[in-house]
């Protein structure tokens, strides 16, 4: 293994990387398999905070019409499932002798600490790996939001966004076997194609941040490990220069 290029590492991962393809919950092997992943990156000495989502359980964009509940109630209660998922998260990599800890954006004082950005850097600088839930604590925005936030916060040198797919394409690449996978982009490529990969506030914030992104599938053995150690993995977004 080459050199670390990346001391301080913000991984971002969605909810649908801890249940099966196409589902929803919480399956045991999706969750140890990313865990193996975030072990071996945890192993090589690398600061590693983790934000997670919670579209496996709820998202509050998607709030049925014929319910009563408000969609910033909804919000809130996708936010409540993160929270689930950084527990289940955070068991397994303490199963694999991994030490962490959970911070939330919303007080869950039973189960885990509030977000405090100096404990959390406390944390990650006592090798612990600090699994960020709730997101921002605010509705209407996404953990993707969170994530690029809770780096810039940190200070990470990257951000790495898992995805389903080895990077960005051109197309669906499982509809499409023709899709091109793109090395690297721009921030504002990201932007002004509309390529979705992230909530345009998480761009804007890493562009701002001059943090870059890396999109890739760490569910791949070694992927992300490749990927900090400067290895071209999956797509590179950053200012371009
Ligand atoms: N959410 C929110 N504010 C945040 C982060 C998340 O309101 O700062 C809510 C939002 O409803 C979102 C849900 O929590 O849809 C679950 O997060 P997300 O959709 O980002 O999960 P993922 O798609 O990454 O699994």
């Amino acid at each position: 293994m080459a050199e670390l290029k990346y001391g301080r590492v913000l991984l971002k991962i969605s909810g649908e990387g801890l249940c099966k393809p196409g589902g929803s919950g919480i399956d045991g092997s999706a969750l140890r398999t990313l865990a193996e992943e975030i072990k071996l990156v945890a192993d090589l000495g690398v600061q590693l905070g983790v934000v997670v989502g919670g579209g496996n359980i709820f998202r509050g964009s998607t709030l049925a019409d014929d319910t009563q509940i408000e969609e910033a109630t909804g919000h809130y209660m996708g936010m409540l499932a993160t929270v689930i998922n950084a527990l289940a998260v955070q068991d397994t990599l303490e199963s694999m002798g991994v030490p962490t800890r959970v911070q939330s954006a919303i007080a869950v004082d039973r189960v885990c600490e509030k977000f405090i950005r100096r404990r959390a850097m406390r944390h990650l600088e006592k090798g612990r790996v600090v699994i960020l839930a709730a997101g921002t604590g605010n509705p209407f925005v996404t953990t993707d939001t969170g994530a690029a936030l809770r780096a810039a916060e940190i200070r990470a040198d990257v951000l790495l966004k898992a995805t389903k797919v080895d990077g960005v394409f051109s197309a669906d690449p499982v509809e499409d076997p023709t899709a091109q996978r793109f090395d690297r982009l721009t921030y504002n490529d990201v932007i002004d194609r509309r390529l979705e990969i992230m909530d345009v506030s998480a761009i804007d914030l890493c562009q701002r941040s001059r943090i870059p992104i890396i999109v890739l599938d760490v569910r791949i053995p070694g992927n992300m490990c490749a990927a900090l150690s400067g290895e071209t993995r999956g797509t590179m977004i950053d200012s371009g220069d």
